[in-house]
């Protein structure tokens, strides 16, 4: 048993007490299938009457289980995904969520949640006893739905839950009374009772808004403490610039900076110049002018006598922003040098004599025989392709630098003062003016005849064409192969045009050839995998082509589409998609109807959950197992600012009455805040 609750994760009381209910079933949200209406979200519940594997035309394997629950049958329908045939035996008593259909010829779910009650080999409890808890169901009793795992039913688990509940009597509630009261929450030994054995819905719903709750204030808790920590850290540079440097690019520019870019250079300017470090976030649409704001600041950092740094996750990127930069700041005295791939003693010993003013480069920034002289302000681009590890080690290359960290996907307010919670945000919200509305066409096969007229057309009047070839999985061998194949067929349907084809198992100074003939205009079509996504600048470039689109988050395809529309000329973005999932559909048409990135951002959020955004990679921050951010913008924001004022008050948590908040803070962040007790 105790290695089956392991595979759960569960290894301690606590564990077991967290251990919460995925979902709940009850009477007022099972719909009898007689009452099923196509196109309403439903939950269903019956037994497994039939489990088969079907081939489609297009030969993709179609899972068919239908359940029935004595007032009709309805079917949930999985593509390529038959493993779920194990868990749904005939005669398993199951429960699938999702949106009802007509299709196939029958009353269907494409994709379904799905929960086995009982009688299935995932959960393993009798087929009685799931048929008890049917009838439990029309007795208004409240079902709480566990991710179950081989050999740990849902009953079992509530019966160590309930053991559990009687070891931890009197448990001690980490959140300050004066904060219980104030949000008027539930208890937290309650909590937890209500939540695995539900008395009624309305403590149920309390149950949940209290362990929402601390999710929400715990990680504030513990953002406050990191910014904190690092605001009373000594040694912030003092860096005011003179204005020299800043104030020429300025004068030089063939435009006015728009608002948000004069708001964001004057937060930063702020941050640089006081003696606390900066820790910044940087985002806006691609296309907003974060660059040039970067440019900015690396400049103040220069003007006060230091050097600056900006990483970018790509040598393409890199050589991109060095190229610019060297561009912009071509009249002004100041030295720009870029270190990517293999760098060479020379620029090294550049580096360290602050002969160089600002280093561009990739991860090759971060590498051991990089050392500045006098590191001002280091610069992160695109820092979501960074780790956490590699933006704290270009830091670390010097006394305390100032932070800038950018990103061309924005981020909504609920993400930015949650995952990016210790950072201090600066928006850049509109595109410079006179800019280009890139228009959208979703395109299926029989579409493709026009869509290549279009390009031929484009192409006779000297513009330039991307095309990006999908997305397979996690193999860049097969996306490489899709590009080949691609490529030879465009050679076959414009013979004439110069083709370059460009991918990620190219050398790097191979595939940067391959992007300056293009940027140079000396290439009519670049046949690429998705690496084009980053930053890439190319005026003349009026058409992108996306194959299978579907296969794409939407935030990539926003910043794919943000590749054209740089110019003066009308932009087209042909997406081809012939999506089969829900997720897939709702993506395709968020993109086609929306062009805000801000907009995209929530609904990409709204469709793919959020789950997925708290991986180890962007943050070491703790799980959300209850709280939905999307939803709760206005308790975020009031738990933050709670969280904030008892940190301000005392920040390490040391006062008796903080002691436990402060175990409790650090356990959910996985014990990174250590610091807090041998401070
Ligand atoms: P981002 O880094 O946000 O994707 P860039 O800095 O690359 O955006 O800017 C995109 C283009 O817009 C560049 O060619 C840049 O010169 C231009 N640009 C930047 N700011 C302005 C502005 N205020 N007015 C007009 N054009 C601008
Ligand atoms: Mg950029």
């Amino acid at each position: 048993m105790t290695r089956k609750l392991e595979s759960l994760g569960v290894e301690t009381v606590a564990d077991l007490l967290y251990h919460l209910p995925r979902r709940y079933l009850d009477r007022s949200n099972v719909t009898p299938v007689r009452e099923v209406k196509t196109g309403e979200e439903v939950t269903v519940v019956g037994t497994v009457v039939k489990a088969e594997t079907r081939l489609t035309r297009s030969r993709k394997k179609m899972l068919v289980v239908t359940l029935d629950d004595g007032t009709g049958v309805i079917s949930g329908v999985w593509f390529n995904q038959d493993y779920h045939k194990d868990r749904l035996p005939p005669g398993a008593l199951a429960a699938f969520s999702g949106k009802a259909g007509f299709l196939y010829n029958m009353l269907q779910i494409t994709n379904p949640g799905f929960d086995v009650l009982g009688g299935g080999e995932g959960d393993g409890e009798s087929g009685d006893a799931g048929d008890e808890r049917v009838r439990g169901l029309h007795t208004g009793r409240i079902i709480p739905l566990y991710r179950a795992t081989a050999g740990v039913t849902s009953a079992s688990l509530r019966g160590l839950v309930s053991k559990a509940l009687e070891l931890v009597k009197g448990l001690a509630d980490p959140i300050p009374p004066e904060v219980v009261g104030r949000f008027g929450l539930m208890g937290l030994e309650e909590a937890i009772r209500e939540t695995h054995f539900p008395t009624g819905p309305e403590a149920l719903k309390k149950s949940r808004y209290r362990l929402a709750f601390d999710e929400i204030f715990t990680m504030q808790v513990g953002l406050a403490l990191t910014k904190k920590r690092r605001q009373s850290e000594a040694g912030g540079l003092v860096q005011t610039g003179t204005g020299e440097l800043t104030g020429r690019l300025i004068e030089s520019l063939p435009f006015r900076l728009t608002e948000s870019q004069e708001r964001a250079f004057g937060e930063i300017s702020r941050d640089m110049g006081r003696p606390v470090r900066m820790n910044r976030l940087l985002h806006g649409e691609v296309g907003s002018g974060k660059t040039l704001v970067a440019a900015l600041a690396l400049l103040l950092a220069v003007e006060g006598g230091r050097q600056g740094a900006i990483m970018a996750p790509t040598e393409i990127l890199a050589h991109q922003h060095y190229l610019r930069l060297k561009e912009m700041l071509g009249d002004l005295p100041v030295n720009v040098e870029l270190l990517a791939g293999t760098v060479g003693a020379k620029a090294l010993r550049a580096v360290e004599s602050q002969a160089v003013d600002i280093a561009v480069g990739t991860h090759a920034l971060v590498s051991e025989r990089v050392a500045f002289k006098s590191l001002g302000l280091a610069v992160i681009d695109e820092q979501h392709r960074f780790g956490l590890e590699q933006r704290m080690s270009l830091g670390l290359k010097g006394a305390d630098p100032d932070m800038l960290h950018m990103s061309a996907t924005p981020i909504p307010r609920t993400l930015s003062l949650t995952l990016f919670g210790d950072l201090d945000v600066s928006t850049i919200d509109e595109l410079p003016a006179g800019r280009k509305r890139v228009s959208t066409v979703v395109a299926s096969e029989s579409d493709r005849r026009n869509v290549l007229a279009m390009v031929r057309n484009e192409v006779d009047k000297g513009r330039q064409v991307f095309v990006v070839c999908p997305l397979i999985g996690e193999s860049e061998k097969l996306e490489v192969r899709a590009a080949t194949e691609e490529a030879e067929v465009l050679a076959g349907s414009f013979p004439g045009a110069r083709l370059e084809l460009v991918h990620g198992r190219m050398r790097g100074g191979e595939k940067r050839e391959v992007m300056e003939r293009f940027a140079a205009g000396e290439v009519d079509i670049l046949i690429t995998t998705v690496m084009v996504e980053s930053g890439v600048d190319v005026p003349n470039a009026t058409v992108m082509i996306v194959e299978n689109a579907d296969r794409f988050g939407l935030a990539q395809l926003h910043q794919l589409r943000g590749r054209i529309g740089r110019g003066s000329e009308p932009a087209k973005c042909v997406f081809f998609a012939e999506p089969t999932t829900e997720e897939g559909i709702a993506r395709i048409e968020a993109i086609k109807s929306c062009s805000n990135g801000f907009e995209l951002a929530e609904m990409d959020l709204s469709i793919r959950g959020e789950g997925s955004l708290f991986g180890t990679r962007q943050s070491g921050l703790p799980d959300l197992k209850v709280a939905r951010l999307r939803s709760n913008l206005p308790l975020i924001k009031k738990a933050r600012a709670a969280a904030f004022e008892i940190v301000d008050a005392d920040p390490l948590l040391s006062d008796p009455g903080n002691v436990l908040l402060r175990w409790e803070t650090n356990r959910r962040f996985g014990g990174s805040l250590g610091w807090l007790f041998h401070a």
